[in-house]
């Protein structure tokens, strides 16, 4: 392609923060899904799908305003019907608004489900951050018992941990209920307000929308004053304290490591109680990528403190329930795995997804005669499970050959015009070179023979 035709294709990209996955890629993201299913559905959860698009409402009145998500990430739409959507950016609302309208209230409590698929973001892209991004969640719905939590931890983790993210820390928190929470805000705000001149302007805002994502700022200027804000611990009323002193309990009897990090209180309003987030431990000798992807060197960046990338995170939502339309509370808890960050952390260990199989042998024809009844013989070997690769474009035998030579192929299945009149085609083994004529009919049975040897 020369240059200018290069140019005026480059505003066709993929849009910005989106990319595409293709080859060894897609089968990573595969191979961590079916694991990550398979752990699921052995500790209980369940699958589910929804939408992608929803009613803009149900993130409005679910998150709530005053978080960034909401205030300015969303990507929203109007149908040509006047109806407002929003492309999902997070799991949880639409599960629960699913949980409701399926009256799975009438189930046996709690109602374990998983999920995976994409989300979107309109954030400022950045290492590990994308505009349209891939999570695993759980979902407890229906459940205030402690070991929901638990377990909801407790899966993530052993996720985590299968796909070779072993080295993560596990921070912990709980921020209350509406019986204590509403004491904690007022004092946390009473604080801040002393404070003005030494926050930032975001913070100013957050003062008057969502106080509690005060202590989320990563502004150095207001990290001096976070450090002796008020703590959410020593407002937490008896319910909440025995909530948060059992998941503890779970935790050590299971050996989950964990730290209490009073800031911890996760971008979306309507968590209540435990909030949690898998961080991964950030190595010494990791060169930070700018945000122009220039490496920026150790001097420049010596007085930052580097920011653990959060792989996971999640928490309780006590209250989603009813803000979504339904006539009492659904107590729940859920979590994901932000699954792109896995995928590029360099601990990530790729498994194998179970669909993909090595071709074991390549089909080779020659002729139109033989090109024609071709896709009799590939549905053969497709009904006997042979895995296959074929080179049905090309004409030439010189040039399949090489095909199948690059491929690493075992077995060539050749197939000329005289193989068609007769009913049958020549196996060619391309370590030794020696070669069989094998009746079509017979040729699923003679493989599966070979194959194994
Ligand atoms: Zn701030
Ligand atoms: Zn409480």
């Amino acid at each position: 392609m020369n240059q200018e035709k290069k140019q005026n294709k480059e505003s066709l990209n993929a849009p910005k923060g989106m990319r595409d996955i293709v080859d060894n890629e897609y089968y990573q993201y595969q191979g961590f899904f079916e694991k990550a299913q398979e752990i699921a559905i052995y500790y209980g959860f369940k699958p589910i799908e929804t939408p992608i698009l929803e009613k803009e409402e149900v993130f409005t009145s679910g998150i709530g305003e005053g978080t960034d998500i909401i205030d300015k990430e969303m990507y929203t739409l109007k149908t040509k019907g006047g109806d407002h959507l929003a492309m999902r950016p997070e799991g949880t609302a639409g599960i629960m608004r699913a949980y409701i309208e399926n009256g799975m209230q009438a189930l046996p409590q709690p109602v374990m489900l998983y999920s995976y698929g994409p989300y979107f973001r309109h954030d400022n892209p950045q290492k590990g951050r994308l505009r349209e991004l891939r999570q695993f969640s759980l979902e407890i719905l229906g459940t205030q018992k402690s070991i929901a939590d638990a377990i909801v931890i407790k899966t993530l983790s052993t996720i985590l941990s299968e796909a070779g993210i072993e080295k993560i820390s596990l921070d912990i928190n709980s921020i209350g209920d509406k019986d204590c929470r509403p004491a904690y805000v007022r004092e946390l705000t009473n604080y801040y307000k002393k404070h003005l001149d030494n926050i930032c302007g975001n913070c100013r805002d957050r003062l008057k929308t969502n106080p509690l994502r005060l202590l989320d700022c990563k502004n150095e200027k207001c990290a001096v004053v976070k450090e002796s804000a008020p703590n959410s611990m020593s407002f937490l009323c008896s319910s909440c304290k025995s909530h948060f002193k059992e998941v503890l309990e779970y935790l050590e009897e299971m050996g989950i490591p964990y730290r209490i990090n009073h800031n911890l209180v996760r971008g979306l309003s309507y968590y209540t109680k435990t909030v949690f987030e898998f961080l991964e431990i950030p190595e010494e000798e990791v060169p930070i990528v700018g945000e122009n992807g220039e490496i920026v060197t150790e001097e420049k960046t010596e007085n930052i403190e580097r920011q653990p990338l959060s792989l996971a995170g999640g928490g309780r939502y006590d209250y989603l329930g009813k803000l979504l339309g339904s006539k009492k509370d659904v107590p729940s808890i859920g979590g994901s795995i932000g699954v792109d960050r896995i995928i590029m952390s360099k601990h990530h260990k790729p498994l194998s997804p179970r669909i993909i199989k090595k071709p074991k042998v390549c089909f080779i024809q020659l002729g139109f005669e033989a090109k024609l009844k071709s896709l009799a013989i590939v549905e053969i070997l497709r009904k006997a499970r042979i895995p296959m690769a074929q080179t049905l474009a090309k004409d030439n035998l010189s040039a399949q050959l090489a095909t199948a030579e690059r491929l690493e192929v075992p077995y060539t299945v050749i197939f000329g015009q005289k193989e068609a009149l007769e009913g049958t085609v020549i196996v060619r083994d391309m370590a030794t070179r020696s070669q069989d004529t094998v009746k079509i009919d017979e040729l699923a049975d003679y493989i599966k023979k070979i194959k194994d040897r």
